[in-house]
């Protein structure tokens, strides 16, 4: 690239930036993507890979916070609090129970559906564009289940979605064995969303993305941001361990690690990290077609090209805290449960920090403060099905066209 300003610097390579200056590549403008380290280490590495467009009902939800007490009591299940950390999440905790009522809570689902609708067609085309087709595979998912008062649960949900216009099939127990005959007995019914697709190597469509981004001229930097300086007015300038990067837009695509650099420029966001964990087996034994996820143990197994990943949990100790891998751990237990045959040798355990506001909605917005900032961050559990979809609306903003959907549901201003 020649010395010129960039028109665009995003920062944060994970598959939220990287799909955008891919798109904005495409759109002919001059982009420079940054990150303190090689693209796809963050967030966006160990994902379940599953473009989880069923998923419309937010995390922020009421029958999501009657359970939380129950769900805490287990140190190892899907949900965990570190209490040194509770005097800080206090805020964000407070927000995240206002969300869940019902009227707040109805708003999200519209404003997902939004998000998720069109997410799958949209990272088709540019898996097409950057030639990754092989790194998606749409065999849609199962949510299987092996208690009677789970049934019940599933078969309210599966007239909620169809409510919202999400395509489920019910199926028994046999039914879902004959889809996957890894399966056990225990299983006595599930949910099948055929139109839902998955990733067999969500790590490689972040570094296939940056590849292509550089191979089309695209320029990389591999720097940390400390600041961002708006007072010039002829250019945004970054200030990093290495000097000052100038460009002309800035898109902050920080995943988890956004909330500092927002509010130095005018933006108090309430940013979260729900950190998730994953236990790669690399040779299962016994494995799968298509993402299967549990209803009683809230996690997922994805087959995946090195194996099977089983993915999930949250737990809520913020960016700091060292990781627990127990709870990777724990998530073989929860597959042995499952599947019968199966084998942990040379697993590998991995922690990555979603990045969640807590009306468990994205920020997807242009500053009002300066127009130059745009932000498309906070994806919590749907990072990997939204890039592509938010991509797009960051190409609008930058372009200035007309948004296709209403984006203010996503603004920055919404706290
Ligand atoms: C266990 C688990 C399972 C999941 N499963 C799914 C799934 O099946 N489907 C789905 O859709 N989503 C899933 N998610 C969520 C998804 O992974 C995230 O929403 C998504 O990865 C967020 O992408 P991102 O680009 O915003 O953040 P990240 O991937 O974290 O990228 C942010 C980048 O910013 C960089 N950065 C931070 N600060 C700076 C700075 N100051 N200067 C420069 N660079 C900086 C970081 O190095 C990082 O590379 C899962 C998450 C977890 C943890």
């Amino acid at each position: 690239m020649t010395q010129s300003i960039p028109d665009v610097a995003v920062i944060g390579a994970g598959i939220i930036g990287t799909s955008i200056a891919e798109r904005l590549q495409h759109e002919g403008k001059q982009v420079l993507l940054i990150d303190r380290t090689q693209p796809g280490e963050g967030c966006s590495k160990g994902n379940a890979g599953h473009f989880a467009t069923d998923i419309i009902l937010p995390l922020a939800n009421f029958k999501t916070l009657l359970t939380v007490p129950k769900l805490l009591m287990d140190p190892t299940g899907p949900l965990t609090l570190r209490w040194s950390y509770f005097p800080k999440l206090l805020p964000w905790l407070t927000r995240f129970t206002w969300a869940a009522m019902p009227h707040k809570a109805s708003h999200t689902i519209e404003a997902l559906k939004v998000l998720n609708r069109p997410s799958i067609d949209k990272f088709k085309s540019l898996l097409k564009r950057t030639s990754l087709e092989a790194l998606m595979t749409q065999k849609g998912a199962l949510t299987v289940y092996q208690t009677e008062a789970a049934a019940k649960k599933n078969k309210q949900h599966a007239i909620f979605v169809r409510q919202h216009g999400v395509n489920v099939n019910e199926l028994n127990g046999d039914e879902i064995r004959e889809m996957e005959p890894s399966l056990n007995s225990s299983i006595i019914g599930g949910l099948y969303y055929p139109d839902t697709a998955h990733s067999i190597e969500p790590y490689h469509l972040v570094t296939g993305l940056a590849d292509c981004f550089k191979q089309n001229g695209g320029q990389f930097a591999q720097q940390e941001v400390i600041s961002i300086d708006l007072s010039d007015k002829s250019c945004v300038q970054l200030k990093t361990e290495q000097g000052v990067v100038k460009a002309k837009e800035v898109i902050l695509a920080c995943g988890a690690w956004s909330k500092k650099l927002a509010s130095g420029v005018g933006h108090n966001v309430p940013l979260e990290t729900e950190r998730g964990y994953h236990l790669m087996l690399p040779a299962p034994e016994a494995n799968l077609t298509r993402p299967v996820s549990s209803f009683e143990r809230s996690f997922v197994m994805t087959p995946m090209q090195e194996g099977l990943r089983l993915a999930g949990t949250v737990e809520l100790a913020g960016l700091d805290a060292p990781e627990d891998y127990a709870r990777s751990t724990a998530l073989f237990n929860h597959a042995s449960s499952l599947i019968d045959k199966l084998s942990d040798e040379n697993a590998t355990k991995w922690m990555g920090h979603r990045p969640s506001l807590p009306d468990s909605l994205p920020v997807i917005d242009r500053s009002s403060i300066d127009r130059r900032m745009l932000f498309a961050f906070g994806h919590q559990h749907l990072g990997l099905t939204q890039a592509a979809m938010t991509a797009d609306l960051m190409a609008d903003l930058i372009l200035c066209k007309q948004q296709s959907v209403d984006i203010k549901p996503y603004s920055i201003e919404r706290f």
